[in-house]
């Protein structure tokens, strides 16, 4: 059976962007790459969406970018403006044929489908396919979302809503989401932060399409695409092996308070590449334990919470969204935290380190 100096396992985000990183910087000219995915097919299957706080390769990729928010509790909406980090959206469908077109010229990378093909003994793997225990009280986030389109004008796309809190809790944290790629189409997305427990929050079609009808009064569209979705608010299990490091959700990149990992997977995939000819001996790239601790708090409350969450969200944006868009995406200083954590209600906050 065949061997490779590298394997990958799972071409998704992950896999491809580590396998692309490593091709553009040509660490596989002298070494071979064996990348395990079982999808018969590429396409578009999501949208990774993010405050561009980084560089990353995928600029060609992005559908649009914003400069303006919105966030909404009932009866109240904050407009915020960042000129400085703009809010992109990357299609997952330009992303795979991008890196795919990109693979295929280097006949030192080949595609399986399992991993039982190769001889993967003396290999280092990279691995992108989390092992999540069922534990019932883990926090997910999960939706569902479409993308819809209009035949007049509709949308003001120069501005998205990243949180509309004015729908039913049913005592979870729930949200609409909608980023309008032009003035007749737009991604409209159902989110909740919840144990999953409740399974009429799954009822992801009739909570769109009364969202649409009647909060955002549009009538006449048709669905063009869907997406759904979950993601763990919790570390998938790790277990440290000899040549192997995790990558992707499996590896941690993913920030719990929020669940963006995109461009934290982006600068995972950096990381490796920069210190491939010493891989087995780097340190372990994490997101800082300081957001490590501090999600942990954030989720205890909205655990124990549920209900103020609106609120504290809301508050959060108080900052002003430089420093609120650092803080979520894993790049503020500590006078940044600071000033965040003091718009948080104090005595429940305290509380839950001792949940
Ligand atoms: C619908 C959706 C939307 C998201 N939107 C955002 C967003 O807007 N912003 C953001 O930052 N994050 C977002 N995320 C979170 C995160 O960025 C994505 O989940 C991202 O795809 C994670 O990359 P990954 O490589 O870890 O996992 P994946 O991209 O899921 O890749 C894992 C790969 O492993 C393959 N695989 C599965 N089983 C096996 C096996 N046994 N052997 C080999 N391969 C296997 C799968 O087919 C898949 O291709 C979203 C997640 C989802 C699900």
């Amino acid at each position: 059976m065949k061997e490779f100096d590298y394997i990958i396992i799972g071409g998704g985000c992950a896999g491809l962007s580590l396998a692309y990183e490593l091709e553009i910087h040509e660490k596989l000219k002298d070494k071979t790459l064996a990348i395990i995915e079982p999808r018969e097919e590429y396409k578009k299957d999501k949208t990774w969406s993010f405050w561009k706080v980084a560089s990353h390769n995928f600029e060609d990729c992005v559908k649009k970018n914003w400069e303006n928010f919105t966030v909404n509790i009932p009866k109240k909406t904050k407009h915020l403006k960042c000129a400085v980090y703009p809010y992109q959206s990357v299609d997952s469908g330009l992303f795979y044929e991008k890196i795919n077109s990109k693979l295929k010229e280097n006949k030192n990378i080949s595609f399986f489908k399992n991993i039982s093909e190769i001889n993967s003994k003396n290999s280092f793997i990279f691995n992108s396919v989390p092992s999540i225990k069922k534990d019932y009280r883990n926090l997910w986030q999960h939706f569902c979302g479409v993308e819809i389109e209009t035949q007049n004008d509709f949308f003001d796309d120069e501005i998205f809503n990243l949180m509309d809190f004015d729908c039913d809790q049913r005592e979870s944290v729930h949200f609409f989401y909608t980023l309008p790629y032009s003035k007749t189409k737009a991604l409209v997305e159902t989110t909740w932060l919840s144990k999953m427990n409740d399974s009429s929050q799954k009822d992801y079609d009739h909570q769109i399409k009364d969202y649409i009808e009647n909060h955002l009064n549009l009538k006449n569209y048709k669905i063009t695409y869907k997406e759904e979705g979950t993601i763990p608010l919790f570390y998938p299990s790790y277990e440290e092996t000899k040549n192997k490091i995790n990558i992707g959700t499996a590896g941690g990149m993913t920030r719990l308070s929020t669940g963006y990992t995109f461009l934290n997977i982006q600068e995972h995939s950096k990381y490796i590449c920069k210190n491939i000819e010493n891989i087995s001996k780097i340190k372990k790239f994490e997101i800082s334990k300081k957001y490590q601790f501090l999600d942990d708090i954030f989720l205890r409350v909205l655990n124990k919470n549920p209900k103020i969450m609106p609120n504290i969200f809301f508050k959060m944006f108080k900052s002003s969204p430089k420093t609120v868009i650092k803080f979520l995406s894993n790049k503020s200083n500590f006078f940044e935290d600071l000033s965040i954590i003091l718009k948080m209600p104090k005595i429940i906050f305290i509380k839950a380190l001792f949940y």
